[in-house]
């Protein structure tokens, strides 16, 4: 390697520049010498990656301070790092810059470029809605999942091609990209002839015409945890579609909806049940059976004296918890005491005695209420 050049010198800064003159500066040479302006300019290339590197180092505070002291030797020992393709951390150092040049830091960076290319095969990330009744909510567990989704060609093995063979794409010479000015800009997009991998197919495979993925029927087992919500969101990594030509296949994400219950309405972990009480049970006391989503029957006692509308806590009765080890919510019980209807006159009878038998003090709510109520024209008289 040639005696390298000073970074602060490449970058037309004295030394002591603050990361704002670092970046400006960068900015103004990365543009004079950007291929994209400059396109077979074999000496500005290489200055474009000259400045890339001075930059790499200058705009982070270790990397700065370790050339400061040691110049050049500071980074001999990582392999090279600068000028070689292994030398930078990737593209997301150059985040700030990638709007306005789009994916070509990732060609000139080195390695990222194909990086990219995959991405823009990578295959789609699919949704699945899956209804689950709230027992299947409570109880979690396997869940078969079908559905049409592309596959990886099994003839090609996703190549796309019959022999493996490519060529270089004749439209964008391998670079995978092609370029439209824009005013002061050049705009990349992907060929759209290799479909941004700047490979073409010699021989495409005659099962799925050199896309690599073939549309199947899928069956798949899913996890459902117990304790699950509505509007749970699931991400099932790598079952999404298939990639094209070889490229990283989607993701696929499950939204868990619950169906209603026709006897219970959860709120988050809690389960809550509106019971009806036989009058006669409110009014003795007794006990009655409730059901739980546990499949089992849960037996309550109901208090003498027990009103529509009290409610009665039974704990760990209501949903697992998730992700908590084996906890459990609660199940409320919302009393709903039922006035007898179509009575026979002997029922009637039995009522009008015990009503002529009632006390003040056997209605304690009539009795405060209408006390107010008395209070309250007496109020308006005066
Ligand atoms: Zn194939
Ligand atoms: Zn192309």
């Amino acid at each position: 390697m040639a005696a390298k050049r000073d970074y602060y010198e490449l970058l037309e800064i004295p030394k002591g520049s603050s990361l704002d003159d670092i970046k400006k500066a960068y900015r103004k040479l990365a543009m004079k010498y950007h291929p994209d302006r400059n396109q077979g300019d074999k000496e500005a290339e290489r200055k474009f990656k000259e400045i890339n590197e001075a930059y790499e180092v200058l705009k982070d505070d270790d990397k700065r301070a370790a050339y400061d002291r040691m110049g050049h030797a500071a980074f001999d020992q990582t392999g090279g790092m600068p000028g070689g393709a292994g030398g930078f951390s990737g593209a997301g150092d150059f985040s700030d810059f990638s709007d306005l040049f789009g994916g070509m830091f990732n060609e000139f960076m080195g390695g990222g470029g194909q990086r990219s290319s995959e991405d823009i095969n990578r295959g789609s990330d699919l949704r699945y809605s899956m209804n689950v009744t709230l027992e299947e909510a409570y109880n979690g567990g396997k869940q078969q999942i079908k559905f049409r989704a592309s596959v990886n060609c099994g003839d090609c093995r996703g190549s796309g091609s019959k022999s493996g063979k490519r060529t270089t794409c004749g439209t964008c010479h391998g670079s995978g990209r092609s370029r439209i000015q824009q005013g002061f800009f050049m705009i990349e997009r992907p060929c759209q002839t290799c479909g941004g991998s700047g490979e073409m197919i010699a021989d495409p495979c005659n099962t799925c015409r050199g896309q690599g993925r073939v549309v199947q029927q899928r069956t798949l087992n899913v996890n459902i945890p117990a304790g699950v919500e509505d509007g749970t969101r699931m991400r099932i990594a790598s079952e999404g579609e298939a990639g094209q030509r070889g490229g990283r296949p989607g993701d696929l994400y499950i939204f868990i909806t619950v169906k209603p219950h026709s006897l219970f309405v959860r709120e988050a972990n809690d389960l809550h049940c509106k019971v009806p009480v036989k009058m006669t049970t409110a009014v003795l006391g007794g006990s009655m059976e409730v059901p739980a989503l546990d499949g089992t029957k849960v037996k309550v006692t109901i208090p003498e004296g027990t009103q529509s509308g009290a409610q009665f806590r039974l704990r760990n009765k209501g949903m697992p918890v998730m992700k908590s080890g084996g906890r459990y919510g609660d199940m409320i019980i919302h009393t709903n005491v039922e006035i007898p209807v179509k009575l026979s006159k002997k029922q009637k009878e039995l009522l009008n005695q015990f009503d002529a038998e009632l006390t003040a003090a056997s209605s304690p709510v009539s009795e405060s209420f209408f006390g107010k109520m008395k209070g309250f024209f007496d109020n308006l008289k005066n």
